[in-house]
């Protein structure tokens, strides 16, 4: 199935995100954490291509582990930052292969010690979105950032350059992370009044421990609300408590986003079963789940 026909459903869709493991022989171990999630019936799980220092080969591998092994729709991310033009090419034909039809088109984050981009190189996601449509019949999806990209002049700027990536092709957009709803409301007003008109995903990211808060700030732009620095001050020397205060404050924002009608959720797991799981227990009535494969 599409993900841009599941978004045109009115229901709820809550999804996750897994992360490919860094060493070839933790993949057994990625495996399980897929079956575990796969439990919870997300109406999706997407798979990271090269992030958070996971290697790339496998997410073609888990995205099948996904699909074709536990009966969740997968979403395979695909950057150009690190791959040629070959590679791309190549991953396509492998995602056909096994029947992989959605995919998340970015440019990735570009590596500090290389010449970017190279000849045979993408320069931005919205090329890539277009060497995608071309290849074949797949459903594209693709970032946006409600803060602005780091990297942009402007958000304005940001937002015609997302407009020119869903001009290209792209069907649906997750958000980066944000811990105020306001922030993703003033965004979704700002799209909307650009006419991008595509389903967009809030990404939202249980914080449970103090190095994801770390690494969180140490990413420009994403502004911490008051609220939830206080949570993270009282509970920082209590790990179970800060655990149990970030499902609670991720669970907030969630249900607060299904309330005023932002009915698909992206929640950043982090490869972790335990923490998806709380959440969807505590949305339990809200989001009901069912295969949808
Ligand atoms: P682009 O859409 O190409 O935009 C990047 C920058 O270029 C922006 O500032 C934009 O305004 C600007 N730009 C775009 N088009 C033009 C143009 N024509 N002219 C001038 N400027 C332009 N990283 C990974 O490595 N692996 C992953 O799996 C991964 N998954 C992610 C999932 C989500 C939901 C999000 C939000 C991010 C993810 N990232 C991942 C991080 C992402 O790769 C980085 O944020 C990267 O810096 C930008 O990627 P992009 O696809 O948004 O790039």
């Amino acid at each position: 199935m599409k993900i841009s026909e599941l978004l045109k459903t009115k229901e709820v869709t809550i999804s996750c995100e897994l992360f490919p493991p860094k060493k070839g022989s933790e993949l057994e171990k990625a495996h399980e954490v897929v079956r575990e999630m796969a439990q919870l019936h997300p109406s999706f799980m997407s798979v990271t291509y090269g992030a958070s220092g996971g290697i790339s080969e496998h997410t073609v591998d888990l995205a099948n582990e996904v699909q074709n092994v536990n009966g969740v729709l997968a979403l395979a991310h695909l950057t150009c930052a690190s791959s040629d033009r070959n590679k791309i090419q190549e991953v396509l034909r492998e995602l056909k292969e096994h029947n992989i039809e959605n995919i998340l088109a970015l440019r990735g984050d570009i590596p500090s010690d290389l010449d970017f981009p190279l000849p045979n190189q993408y320069h931005h996601a919205s090329e890539l979105i277009q060497e995608i449509r071309s290849f074949g019949d797949f459903c594209i999806g693709g970032a946006c950032y409600p803060e602005g990209h780091p990297e942009a002049e402007s958000i304005e700027a940001d937002i015609d350059h997302l407009k020119q990536k869903v001009e290209a092709g792209c069907e649906f957009l997750t958000t980066q992370m944000f811990f105020d709803n306001n922030i993703l409301y003033n965004f979704l007003y700002r799209t909307l009044k650009k006419g991008i008109e595509v389903p967009v995903i809030a990404g939202i990211m249980p914080v449970t421990n103090v190095k994801q808060i770390k690494r969180i700030t140490s990413l420009s732009g994403t502004i911490l609300p008051q609220r939830f620095r206080a949570v993270v001050e009282r509970f920082a020397e209590e790990p179970a408590a800060l655990k149990q205060a970030g499902i609670a404050y991720a669970t907030d924002q969630i249900i607060d986003l299904i309330a005023n009608g932002v009915n698909n959720v992206h929640i950043y797991t982090m490869n972790k079963p335990d923490v998806a799981g709380a959440i969807l227990r505590n949305l339990s009535e809200i989001y009901k789940a069912e295969q949808k494969l």
